[in-house]
């Protein structure tokens, strides 16, 4: 069996594994899919010793993803914009790094509940490692304008100042506001912030959402149900992030093993597992 895990701390929470061994037994991959819990301070260390073990590939998720950004050998395109990976390849001694958290929430949003993105004018909230995966597909998608908060506002600025000439490129119309600022409404609201892991409530006014709005947040469980009550409060259809997880999931089998898993039955499975 070839050896992958996914790396984070803490990490127990983690539905990788369960996601990836589905994708293994549909496929008839040989994956054998662990999890690891990474000392704060030996993120590094714990890449190469899993190297030397044997390991194939990891997922990387909170709080390394910049961390890893810094560490590998090689960065795709789509993880030098993020400047973030959640996955990483072992190729000999070299590592490359990827990001797919933007193309599985872009899948997620157009494949799996039937958004079209193109045309839309899109909030998205955050500028932390997981809005800096999902900017760049975004843009790719073609909103006709994308607004990116935060409340510490040169990371927004920052973020978008690294994709405007992809912004340009597809005739986004890309700015950054302080998180207090949000003014107008939107049609897709994406929830990128740590609002809902810290239980702090949504950080915009329901006023953002116009009538059958997308709300989504990339949270999942049970953690995710007070925003997706705001959305559905406000006249928005809401959608939690457990459709990304399984879609960033499937692209990252993909990149190591070159084949698509049949990532809507594992998703629908996952949903009928967890607790409503
Ligand atoms: P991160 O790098 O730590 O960034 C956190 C972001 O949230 C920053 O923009 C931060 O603002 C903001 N924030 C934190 N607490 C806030 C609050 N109370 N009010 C407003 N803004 C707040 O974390 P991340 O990796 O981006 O993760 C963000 C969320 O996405 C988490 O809930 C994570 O579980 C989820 N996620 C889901 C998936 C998936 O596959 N579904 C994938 C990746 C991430 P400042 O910059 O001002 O600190």
């Amino acid at each position: 069996m070839d050896q992958y895990c996914v790396m984070g701390n803490p990490v127990e929470h983690s539905k990788s594994p369960w996601i990836h061994a589905r994708f293994a037994a549909l496929t008839g991959e040989p994956v054998a899919y662990g999890k690891r819990l990474i000392p704060l301070d030996d993120f590094a260390g714990s890449v190469r010793a899993f190297m030397r073990e044997g390991g194939r590939g990891c997922n990387i998720t909170l709080p390394f993803k910049f961390e890893a950004a810094a560490v590998v050998s090689r960065r795709t395109a789509r993880a030098a914009l993020a400047d973030a990976c959640n996955v990483l390849s072992f190729e000999g001694e070299t590592i490359v790094g990827d990001n797919t958290d933007g193309v599985g929430l872009v899948a997620d949003l157009q494949r799996n509940a039937g958004v079209q993105i193109a045309g839309a004018e899109v909030l998205l909230l955050g500028a932390g490692g997981a809005a800096a995966g999902v900017l760049g597909p975004i843009l790719e998608a073609r909103p006709r304008r994308v607004v990116v908060a935060n409340r510490t506002a040169a990371k927004a600025e920052a973020l978008v100042a690294r994709h405007a000439t992809l912004a340009a490129a597809n005739e986004v119309q890309l700015q950054a506001v302080p998180l207090e600022a949000v003014a107008g409404s939107f049609d897709i609201v994406l929830n990128a912030t740590a609002s809902s892991l810290a239980g702090a409530g949504v950080p915009v006014p329901g006023s953002v959402l116009r009538p059958g709005a997308l709300a989504c947040d990339l949270m999942y469980g049970p953690a995710a149900a007070p925003f997706l009550q705001w959305a559905r409060e406000h006249g928005a259809v809401g959608r939690d992030g457990l459709g990304m997880l399984v879609e960033q999931a499937a692209e990252a089998f993909l990149v190591w093993r070159g084949v698509r898993p049949p990532s809507a039955k594992v998703l629908a499975e996952l949903r009928a597992e967890l607790p409503a």
